[in-house]
């Protein structure tokens, strides 16, 4: 592989021998797993520790490269002059952190009591960017949870759901995979997720309609098959809608 990068120090120190980039690595091993690599998908399980840093510098070279590209004078213009390295901090540990990031510590407990009434927990603010034009998708998520064996505290769907949505998506497979992380966590009995979300691919460009926003959801299990529940669960999310800031 003959990639032609201005600064040498974004190579794998340790891959001397193939002069790798550390994203071409990666990628190999993602490959070598038989694994996806989506806008979508996360994939820290093959980012080794220490090597998300060279990543860092490789996507700011790249950065750097786009916006000469797009003729700004990143020497002499002070306010881009870092922009490059503050977009890839960004992209990597903010923004699309989901991807490159473990998924944060949820403890699971027995639901010794045998809890099984349904509850909801939201709004929860959950923020990503459409895979098309990596630019903001912003909203809120409600979760619906019958518990099963297994129960988790309230925080940790903010966590979960945060961790899932900081990745490029979009908003009806953020959802699907959000509703396979939770049910990893806690296997409810039965699981509803409803997302509302504002699309800045449609304010801030395209058709530019400011106010349109998009509402999705996922039933399953008993909220699939039993309709009584599937309407306690919408109309428990309604009132909480109507009900903020206590
Ligand atoms: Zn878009």
């Amino acid at each position: 592989m003959t990639s032609t990068l201005p600064n040498d120090n974004i190579r794998n120190f340790d891959d001397q021998i193939t002069n790798k980039l550390i994203s071409e690595i990666i990628r190999d091993r993602i490959k070598n797993s038989g694994k996806r690599f989506s806008a979508n998908d996360n994939i820290s399980d093959f980012i080794n520790p220490g090597e998300l840093e060279i990543l860092e510098k490789e996507v700011a070279s790249r950065v750097k490269d786009l916006l000469k590209s797009l003729v700004i004078d990143v020497e002499n213009d002070h306010n881009t002059q870092e922009t490059a390295e503050r977009v890839s901090k960004m992209y990597l540990n903010e923004v699309f952190k989901g991807r490159y990031h473990e998924q944060p510590k949820v403890t699971s407990f027995p639901n010794d009591k045998n809890l099984d009434e349904i509850y909801t927990v939201g709004p929860i603010s959950v923020r990503s960017a459409c895979s098309h034009h990596l630019v903001p998708i912003l909203g809120e998520c409600w979760i619906g949870i019958k518990p099963g064996n297994k129960v988790i505290g309230l925080s940790k769907f903010a966590r979960v759901a945060d961790w899932v949505f900081s990745r490029p998506h979009i908003q009806e497979e953020a959802v699907m995979i959000l509703a396979d992380e939770i049910e990893k966590l806690c296997e409810p009995k039965g699981l509803g997720i409803i997302v509302k979300a504002q699309h800045y691919c449609m304010k801030w460009r395209g058709v530019k309609e400011p106010n349109t926003s998009m509402i999705n959801s996922v039933v399953r299990g008993d909220f699939r098959h039993d309709l009584s529940l599937k309407q306690e669960f919408f109309e428990l999310v309604k009132q909480q809608s109507a009900t903020n800031n206590y």
